[in-house]
Parts: C-alpha cells; structure tokens; sequence
C-alpha cells in the first residue's frame, strides 16, 4: 500500500468519497434510485441485520448515493462519520436523539436561525427534553447553566442571520470541563470556512439546503462525528455506552468505538425516526458541493464588498457582518473562519420597520425568499417571516429586530448588486413615502 496523500480541500471536494462505479464505470455518481438490495443469501441478510456485517439493505437506512455525500461530508469536516438526513432540522433532532432522554437539557446560543429557536423553545419539549438559552459570549453563564441533566452544549460557528461568530474554543473547553458534547450548526460557514472538529466540537450539524448545495434546489441535512467523545466515560449516554435491546444487547461503543455516533445515527435514528435524505437530494448535493470553494470565496468577496458599501450608505444606520472592521467579532475571524466571515449579514435601516418591508419589495435582482446560500442573491425580513414567532427579545438577541433585513450574497457581479441596492434604498426612505 502506498501512502495515501494529504489531499487538499479542493481536492477533497470533488474526489472523497466517489470513485467509478463499480458495475458500469460511470465517473458520476449515478443516482441509486433503489428501495432495496438484493442479499447474497439468507446468511448474508442475517448478518446484515445483526450489524455483524456492513451492507445495504433498504434505503430507510442507507443508500449508495447518500454513502457517497456522507462519506464527503465526513471527510471535508475532518470527522470519522457522517448521516444525512431529510433536512437541517431533522439533523439536529438527529444530533440530539441519541445524547437525551426525558427531563434532559441542552445548553444553547440565544444566537440561533430563527427555527431552531421555536424547534428548541417549543417542539423538543414534547420529547421531555428543554434548552437553555445563553449568551455565549458569557462564559461564566454558559458554564453556570450546565447541570446534571445537562447532555450537550449546542451553537451555530456563524450565527444566522449573520454577523456573530461563536468563540468555538472558549465554549469546547468548557464543554470538555463538564464531559459534555458540543454540537456545532456550521450551516452558514460550511467545512470551506470554519472547521469546527478542530476548534473541539464533538457533533458538526448542517442543513444541507443552504451554501452546500448552494443553489436553492434541495432540502437535506447531514450530522458528522468527530469520533473523539468517549461516550462511555460518565454513564450519561446509555444509547451509546450500555447494550441495545433492538440489536440483541450489542453496546454501541463497544462495537464501534469511534463510529458509534454514526452507526446509531443509522441503525436506530434512521430506522425508527425515518427522517431519510433520498438519492436524488444526495445527487444534487454533491454536485453542489464539487463547486464550494469556489463559490465560497466569490460569496465572501462580494459579502466585504457590499458590507462595506452599505455601512458608508445615509439610509443604514448599522450592518452586522464580522467581515468588517467595524464588527466586534472581527478578530475572530481569523482564528474561528480564516478564509472569511462568509456571505450572510444583517442590515439596519434608519427607516425601520416600514423602510424595510419597501426595500424587500422594490429589489430587483435580489429575491425575497427564506433561504440562504443561494448563488443568487437573497434578501428578507426576518422580524415578519422566519422570526416571527419569536417573542421581540429573542427577536433581538437572535440580530432580527423590526428594523433590520437578512441578506444572503450570491455569486453576482458585486457592482450590479450594489446598483440594485442602492435602487431600492432610494425608493424605501421614508422621504420617499410622501
Ligand atoms: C436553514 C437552517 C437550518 C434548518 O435547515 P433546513 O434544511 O431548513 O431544515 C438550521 N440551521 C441553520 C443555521 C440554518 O440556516
């Protein structure tokens, strides 16, 4: 065996995980647009279904074509696995089912995407689990906020709606104090910008949906795992560290030591939660992430370019982006996301709420949509959509208050984007209203 060399991100982006298939050469990954797999023999399936034997058996739990993406996804993250699943949100459920149980709690950011939020304040209650909102800038809360029930420590790298970058270290060595898992929502960074595995994290979570992808065509989520997290260690993670009576008492950890995370994800999440991403997403998605770099770069210099532009600009009284001077997270940039503060900030318009809604309607190459990552450009009112059932404190602690719009810079010529902008401030002054 030669050495395998240390390939490149770029590389990497486009090679791990796909190699030529196997029964017709195709150099794409084709789509496996298959329910089920064919077993050798009845012994074949046995041990397929007792886990003594990696293979694959229904498209529930695995797929060659979601292989693939999972297999990328781990590689770009630096983990040792990975499982995808319908979407961002169904990744975090996924993230968490195995580390909670009833009466349980998870520490997290007040700075969260707005459906995270209501996912966290509202919906995991459901399931006898709660969450603790923290300003993670607070060290000293985050770490007074951990108790016994407390299962993991859960946060976004760059926090959407942009401008917030988390201090991944600060928060991973307190984790590492409470033996504890850190979660990490690296959606608007992607594994391009910021690598949160080698700033502590022990789970990296994705939607899919935004800047991976990149396009605004698929809906999926991913969950990567470190491998690093001894879940064994403080008999607080029993689906992981004592015997599982769905597979005949097999222990997790002890079967699979660094992969057990993700060979849960699969054998139990996927199979009893069912929230599966299909082959086709998958296809799409790879595709998609064959280009990240590149995009991410041009999202990154238009993102600086554009910030700039309208921090100097009368209508604005305040642009949130760490990618300017101006940010008080700008330092971490470059320890936290060294090639960029990404493509995503918030806007505050002297106009207010009024100002807001009429910039929203009077772009023209900017769409108002809710999404993100796109390689067109996209704008909205967080206050009055995806921030709308937040009460108007979490509105602000999550940098969505009345007077503020979310964009999200696409892959444009910078210049005709800051023409459309400038356009549409014009028409949304309140001077202009009269
Ligand atoms: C969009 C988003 C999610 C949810 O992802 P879906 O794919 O829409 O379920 C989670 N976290 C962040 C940071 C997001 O931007």
């Amino acid at each position: 065996m030669t050495d395998t060399p240390q390939y490149g991100f770029d590389t990497l982006q486009v090679h791990a995980g796909s190699r030529p298939d196997p029964a017709t050469g195709a150099r794409q990954t084709p789509i496996y647009q298959t329910t089920a797999y064919v077993f050798r023999d009845a012994e074949h399936a046995a041990a397929l279904f007792n886990l003594q034997e990696v293979g694959f058996i229904y498209s529930r739990l695995t797929n060659p074509t979601v292989a693939v993406l999972q297999e990328r996804m781990a590689t770009l993250e630096g983990g040792a696995g990975a499982v995808c699943c319908s979407s961002g949100h169904g990744a975090q459920i996924m993230a968490l089912f195995p580390l909670m149980a009833p009466g349980c709690n998870v520490v997290v950011s007040t700075r969260l995407y707005g459906g995270t939020v209501t996912q966290f304040s509202h919906t995991i209650r459901r399931f006898g689990w709660s969450a603790k909102f923290v300003d993670f800038d607070d060290t000293d809360a985050v770490r007074d906020a951990i108790d016994d029930d407390t299962r993991a420590i859960f946060c976004e790298s760059i926090a959407n709606p942009g401008g917030y970058i988390t201090d991944l270290d600060a928060i991973s060595a307190i984790a590492d104090n409470a033996g504890l898992p850190l979660i990490v929502d690296n959606t608007s960074a992607t594994p391009y910008l910021c690598r949160p595995i080698e700033h502590g994290a022990t789970l990296v979570v994705h939607s899919l949906t935004k800047f991976l992808t990149g396009n605004g065509t698929v809906t999926g989520g991913v969950v990567v795992d470190s491998g690093k997290f001894d879940w064994s260690a403080s008999g607080k993670f029993p689906s992981l560290s004592e015997p599982e009576p769905a597979y005949h008492g097999l222990t997790f950890h002890e079967t699979f030591g660094p992969l057990a995370f993700t060979f849960h994800g699969i054998a139990v999440g996927l199979r009893d939660l069912g929230m599966t991403l299909n082959p086709q997403a998958a296809h799409y998605t790879l595709l998609g992430i064959e280009t990240l770099s590149l995009r991410m770069q041009k999202h990154v210099e238009n993102a600086e370019k554009i910030a700039s532009w309208l921090e100097k600009h009368d209508a604005v009284s305040a642009v949130t982006y760490a990618g300017l001077p101006s940010s008080p997270w700008h330092d971490r940039v470059a320890r936290i996301c060294p090639k960029g503060a990404g493509g995503l900030f918030t806007v505050t318009l002297k106009g207010g709420y009024d100002s807001c809604v009429k910039l929203v309607d009077s772009l023209e190459l900017f769409s108002h949509v809710a999404n993100l990552g796109d390689t067109r450009s996209l704008i909205i009112h967080s206050a009055s959509t995806t921030h709308r059932q937040l009460t108007p404190e979490q509105q602000k602690a999550a940098g969505a208050a009345p007077d503020v719009v979310r964009i999200s810079i696409g892959i444009e010529d910078a210049d005709d984007l800051i023409r459309d902008l400038d356009q549409g401030l014009a028409k949304s002054a309140p001077a202009a209203a009269a």
